[in-house]
């Protein structure tokens, strides 16, 4: 087997090697770390990597164990200690987290290797990776287009065979659309599922971290290791984890999936259109029910989101005044000036944009007409949920209303970047469960496909449930075996994406 031929395989494909012994952790890494040096030059999707720790841990990997020996790649926003966690911000260029979050303690119980961080967009907020301080990730299907974001690193890397899986962050969208973009499966757990303790919070209320791979059976095994209660984050439920594989290979009789009409909006790409229309007569074909469903609040989402998650984001990024870590601006005249050139410096335009979006909402004398409407939206937006899912045991949409998008079309407009979110947003408002996955190609004029994704939402802590629908048609089609034309051609051409900072 050669190298991209290896790097290509799914997680549970790579675990049966090493537990046959034919190959060993220490030659998935290598193998792993010539593939990145082949291709990051024309992806870029890592902003850190660190193969000399990851080697040393090879060593000691018991292959026996759940994820025994798998390297996977985190987003820059979870804590991995030693490592640099800088949510790809200026304002935390130099800094490396002193612990490992929850999520990484336990993948490192099941065996997994953390061996690099992921791009992003700064502190998670936009949904192209091109809000990232750092640089621009490159979509592995066509280079002059974004991965999605904010997880877009994590999204490229695991398409383009530079990672075996991914852990991302979800707020509104960031695990589902960049792995709808990117051509990969993202779950987005529900809210309190997994735990938060070590990942810089963005809105405490919406974030959840999830896996990015390339089936949904791996999502399942990574699902496995990350969820359950912890004591160190009050929000993460105390409840059991079921083992997720176990209802894969399920068939779909009897099954009632919802098609949510409020979804089936103009502005959809035709593409798209027709992709999730191909997908429901399919799960018809495999013996599934679907029903039309009406989530009459939907128009609301994305203002009560963004105010929601400004809100919080406001208060919540308050804590990076330069005092204790992260950037600090030199020779500041007095106490003010030191915190007011800080975040000058350190923070990108989107993230003051949120800064200022958000404190507007909470202030004093317009909380009520903002902040607490949004709140107020958000139990409606819940209660449209639980009326579908009591006809319905999941609903299926679109991930995005489009497929990637060429670097800078929606950059330099935030609103069209907020509309990106139009199918994930009250999901996460829901605090429900969510998954992407592959379901068909659009074509560029230049001829190169584009992956378009399915969304499968699930009610709180079904994600059972949802990962045995997701299997069942997955495995009933070919498109996550398609890979991108990454790698395989010597003089792939560099692209100059215009960025807008
Ligand atoms: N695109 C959304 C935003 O910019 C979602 C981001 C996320 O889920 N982290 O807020």
């Amino acid at each position: 087997m050669n190298g991209s031929d290896l790097t290509a395989l799914s997680i549970a494909e790579l675990q049966a090697l090493l537990r046959r012994r034919e190959i060993s952790t220490r030659e998935v890494l290598e193998k792993l770390r010539d593939r990145i040096a082949a291709t990051e030059p024309q992806i870029d999707a890592y902003l850190s990597l660190d193969f000399d720790e990851a080697l040393r841990q090879a060593e000691r990997a018991d292959v026996n164990l759940p994820l025994g020996g798998v390297p996977i790649a985190i987003k820059d926003i979870i804590s991995v200690a030693g490592q640099p966690c800088t949510c790809a911000s200026r304002i935390l260029q130099n800094y490396r987290a002193p612990y490992d979050a929850t999520i990484i303690r336990k993948l490192r119980e099941a065996g997994a290797i953390p061996f690099g961080k992921t791009n992003m967009d700064e502190f998670a907020m936009g949904a192209s990776t091109e809000n990232s301080s750092v640089k621009l990730t490159r979509n592995p299907w066509d280079p002059s287009r974004v991965p999605g974001g904010s997880s877009g690193g994590s999204a490229a890397a695991v398409a383009a065979g530079t990672a075996f899986g991914a852990l991302g962050t979800d707020t509104g969208g960031s695990i589902r659309q960049p792995a709808a973009l990117s051509g990969v499966v993202g779950f987005k757990p529900s809210y309190g599922r997994v735990s938060r303790f070590g990942l810089v919070a963005f809105a405490s209320s919406l974030d959840q971290a999830g896996p990015l791979t390339r089936t949904v059976r791996d999502a399942a095994l990574l699902l496995n290791a990350i969820a359950g209660p912890d004591p160190r984050d009050s929000t993460c439920l105390n409840e059991v984890v079921p083992d997720y594989t176990a209802d894969l290979g399920r068939d779909l009789r009897g099954v009632r999936l919802g098609l949510p009409k409020e979804y089936m909006i103009e502005g959809i790409a035709p593409e798209v259109r027709a992709a999730i229309d191909q997908a429901a007569a399919h799960f018809t074909s495999l013996g599934a029910e679907i029903i039309e469903v009406s989530l009459p609040h939907t128009e609301y989402a994305i203002a009560s989101y963004y105010m929601i998650a400004c809100a919080e984001a406001s208060a919540n990024l308050a804590r990076f005044d330069g005092v204790r870590f992260g950037h600090r601006a030199e020779n500041p005249s007095n106490l003010l000036d030191h915190y007011n050139r800080t975040r000058a410096e350190g923070f990108g335009p989107e993230v003051k944009r949120r800064i200022i979006l958000g404190t507007y909402v909470l202030s004093s004398g317009y909380y009520e007409a903002y902040y607490a409407r949004a709140q107020k939206v958000r139990t409606l937006i819940r209660r449209d949920f639980a009326d579908a899912f009591a006809k319905v045991d999941a609903l299926i949409s679109p991930t995005s209303p489009v497929p990637a998008f060429p670097f800078g079309e929606r950059s330099s407009d935030p609103l069209q970047m907020y509309l990106a979110d139009i199918f994930t947003n009250a999901a996460s408002l829901a605090g429900i469960c969510g998954i992407s996955l592959p379901c068909g190609f659009a074509k560029t004029e230049g001829g190169r496909q584009l992956p378009i994704g399915l969304q499968l939402l699930g009610k709180a802590l079904d994600e059972g449930r949802i990962l045995q629908i997701a299997h069942a048609y997955e495995q009933s089609t070919e498109w996550h075996k398609q890979r991108p034309p990454i790698g395989e051609t010597s003089n792939a051409q560099r692209p100059t994406p215009n960025a807008q900072r």
